[in-house]
């Protein structure tokens, strides 16, 4: 298990979820950590529970009004079992290599490809929502600029990520002076942090510049290579630091070392995923599916939680503390 209470294996997940019953529990239980309580008539009390065709349906003892377990998310109106959707979720955010709807309906087991094909689909939707968050403050951000694609169509991507300082970065590099002369490099006590990338037409400033502020908190460290798209940085409030390059592809690896390994695993995974064949006009979506993994790579169950539409159910427990009943709700706990 995750610290966090989501399972890391197959065998964990199956453990966890291991039928419909099961998981209409977890819905229950993100949605009303507390108990039921109806939306209707706001009466707290254990509701009547039935099965319809296509959810769970909660029924206020009071005012007899039905509530779905899947409203708001997107399993409403499904008739997929809930076990299936929880599978499906599963497979999406901890894969590494996002999947086709074919190698979806093996796994899942599934006879229709159309139903594949559909619950994929909705599980993506939620992973290429654009985050608004904007990157930097106390981190340093790199940015810079690749080509993806084939000879005839190269797209331009531009990317900003953050250089994060391990924590025991320090210890370690007292440790590794103690042992070593030369010190360590300081690749190894950084780490990446959030991500964004997205497709620009080309090198302009009005390009670059737009891309920064939509994704950079002013204030920033801004580090780039001495392209001309970047010189009016500074202009915006960003501590600009540029590098004179001069095609020197050892000096840019020194520089910018955090976003040309997120290059570099971008291109491995378009090609090793999409056979580097994706239409110009799809790789924003693509991109945007990429940094969801990418950013959440550490919180899997958020992002279990955000592909099925759950994120809006906030302040989500654990799973563990659920059933321990450890779990507190933050105004019981300030209280
Ligand atoms: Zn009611």
């Amino acid at each position: 298990m995750d610290p966090r209470g989501f399972p890391t294996s197959l065998p964990e997940f199956q453990e966890t979820f291991p039928d419909d019953d099961a998981c209409a529990k977890y819905l229950e239980k993100m949605r009303w950590p507390d108990g039921f309580i109806c939306p209707k008539c706001q009466h707290r009390e254990e509701p009547h529970r039935f099965l319809t065709r296509t959810s769970v349906v909660l029924r206020c003892r009071k005012c007899k009004v039905n509530t779905s377990l899947t409203a708001g998310t997107v399993m409403r109106g499904s008739h997929t079992p809930l076990s299936t959707w929880f599978w499906g979720a599963y497979l999406v955010t901890t894969q590494t290599p996002g999947q086709s709807a074919l190698q979806f309906q093996r796994q899942l087991g599934l006879s229709r490809y159309e139903t594949a094909f559909q619950i994929l689909h909705k599980l993506r939707a939620g992973m290429v929502r654009p985050v608004r968050e904007m990157l930097g403050g106390e981190y340093p951000v790199e940015v810079d600029e690749t080509f993806i694609g084939g000879v005839h169509n190269k797209t331009i991507v531009v990317g900003a990520v953050e250089v994060r300082l391990r924590k025991d970065a320090e210890d370690r590099a007292a440790k590794h002076r103690q042992q070593h002369s030369g010190g360590v490099p300081l690749k190894k006590l950084v780490y990446a942090g959030r991500l964004r990338l997205r497709v620009v037409s080309g090198r302009s400033a009005n390009e670059l510049v737009s891309f920064v502020n939509d994704s950079v908190d002013s204030g920033s460290v801004v580090r780039t290579d001495d392209a001309k798209g970047y010189k009016s940085l500074p202009g915006y409030y960003y501590i600009h630091e540029p590098l004179k390059i001069a095609g020197d592809p050892q000096k840019a690896e020194a520089h910018l070392p955090m976003i040309h390994l997120v290059f570099s695993n971008l291109k491995t995974w378009i090609l090793g995923t999409h056979h580097g064949a994706i239409a110009s006009y799809h790789l924003q979506a693509y991109l945007n599916e990429y940094v969801f993994r990418f950013n959440r790579r550490f919180y899997p169950m958020t992002a279990f939680n955000s592909v099925l539409g759950l994120a809006a159910r906030a302040q989500s427990p654990t799973y563990e503390s659920l059933y321990s009943g450890q779990w507190q709700h933050p105004l019981e706990r300030a209280a």
